[in-house]
């Protein structure tokens, strides 16, 4: 069996230098959850404090009813931590002072008492439980670490309600046990549970971070569509894999005479409009593409391994979907047509750019012949189909 003062004393050092870090990263990125997280580390290592001064000093209010609300601080301030996360976070104030208040006015009638013990347990075991719920219920990018996490807050729910029960059977059996091997249990769960928060919290919060600063550098945030430099990256990867099987064609788009919508409706109307086509976009490319939009009233469309004739039909479906349904603005009928060009890959084009390049003329064209139409050659290539063959 583990030598009780030597986990004591483990998890006092462990939880000081954890609580100490998560104040380091409070400081450096002033992100509300690591404070409260270096509070239930600091909580954790009073509760030790407290609880070690039994075998020198006599005085239970310190002792034990001091201990006792230490350690039920310390997966308060771990909720607290866990739901600053969320950015719904409502905060918890309120419910978490009342349930200290409740806990020390109980624990006044029953500290230096079996059922102390038993009381702090359940609590425990019902805090745990609370904040497994908040872990399963946080969107987390890092879904393994997200499991870990919980798996940790369970396994530690389900050690204080065994210690619970344990504690509670002398009172219904003649059944007695070594509490001292509990006790050692209870801090060696403690012991990989701080450890494992230590890694895994500030691993989801940066993972999650991460991927928000992702999304806003690279995505537009009227239509949630790619931008100018998502679409870029997206489609230097899929340009570096090319091949005259597996061709890349690209649609470039622009509502005709959008200055109009503008000018008539207003600007609000204007962007709904932008967001209106941008959905019939994502919904008619949702699977098979990737989407952006490019400028004000410009998308691209890039179509992974389509002919050329496949991308003209679909940019043509696009373009009767549009035009088919008329969009609608607080009881205004609008009409809205696009232009498109479109390009494919072939063993002449040597870059993204001079793919997107080739798309963007053919769209000049749609616009100087007429517009309400795909284009899908250049002056210099007359030799293409003019009809393409849908299926
Ligand atoms: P064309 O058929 O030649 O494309 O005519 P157009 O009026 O659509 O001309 P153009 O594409 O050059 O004009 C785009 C206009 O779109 C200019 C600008 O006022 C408007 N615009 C650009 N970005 C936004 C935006 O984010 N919101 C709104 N409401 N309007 C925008
Ligand atoms: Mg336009
Ligand atoms: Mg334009």
């Amino acid at each position: 069996m583990l030598h009780l003062p030597t986990v004591i004393s483990l998890s006092f050092i462990l939880n000081l230098i954890i609580g100490l870090y998560f104040i380091s990263i409070y400081k450096y990125k002033k992100q509300a959850s690591f404070l409260y997280f270096g509070l239930a580390c600091s909580t954790f290592t009073l509760a030790i404090v407290c609880a070690s001064l039994r075998v020198l000093l006599n005085w239970p209010f310190i002792t034990h009813y001091f201990a006792s609300l230490f350690i039920i601080a310390c997966p308060l301030f771990l909720i607290m931590g866990l739901k600053a996360l969320s950015p719904l976070n409502k905060s918890i104030y309120k419910q978490v002072s009342c349930l200290l208040i409740v806990a020390s006015v109980f624990l006044l009638v029953v500290y230096n008492t079996a059922a102390e013990q038993i009381l702090v347990s359940l609590i425990l075991a019902g805090l745990f439980l609370y904040a497994s719920h908040i872990v399963l219920n946080t969107r987390f990018i890092a879904k393994i670490q997200q499991r870990m996490l919980l798996l940790c807050l369970l396994l530690h729910a389900i050690v204080m309600l065994i210690q619970g029960a344990l504690l509670l059977l002398p009172f219904f059996t003649e059944l007695s046990f070594n509490f001292a091997s509990v006790l050692q249990i209870t801090l060696a769960v403690h012991l990989i549970l701080a450890t494992s928060a230590a890694l895994l919290l500030p691993f989801l919060v940066f993972a999650n971070t991460e991927h928000t600063l992702n999304t806003l550098a690279n995505r537009d945030p009227l239509t949630q569509l790619l931008n100018k430099r998502g679409l870029n990256a997206v489609a230097n990867t899929l340009f570096s894999k090319i091949s005259t099987e597996q061709p890349l064609s690209i649609i470039m788009v622009d509502i005709d005479f959008f200055k109009r919508v503008n000018d008539e409706y207003g600007h609000d109307a204007g962007d709904e409009a932008i967001k209106w086509v941008a959905q019939h976009i994502a919904a008619l490319f949702s699977k098979s593409a990737v989407t952006s939009r490019v400028g004000g009233e410009e998308f691209a469309i890039l179509l992974n391994h389509f002919t050329l004739n496949e991308a003209q039909c679909a940019a043509n479906t696009l373009r009767k979907n549009i035009k088919n349904k008329p969009f609608s603005y607080y009881g205004n009928t609008i009409y809205l047509r696009i232009s498109a060009g479109v390009a494919c890959s072939d063993s002449q084009t040597n870059s993204f750019k001079s793919l997107l390049s080739a798309a963007d003329k053919r769209l000049y064209i749609a616009k100087t012949t007429g517009r309400d139409k795909v284009i899908c050659k250049s002056a210099q290539n007359p030799f293409i189909s003019k009809k393409p063959v849908c299926t």
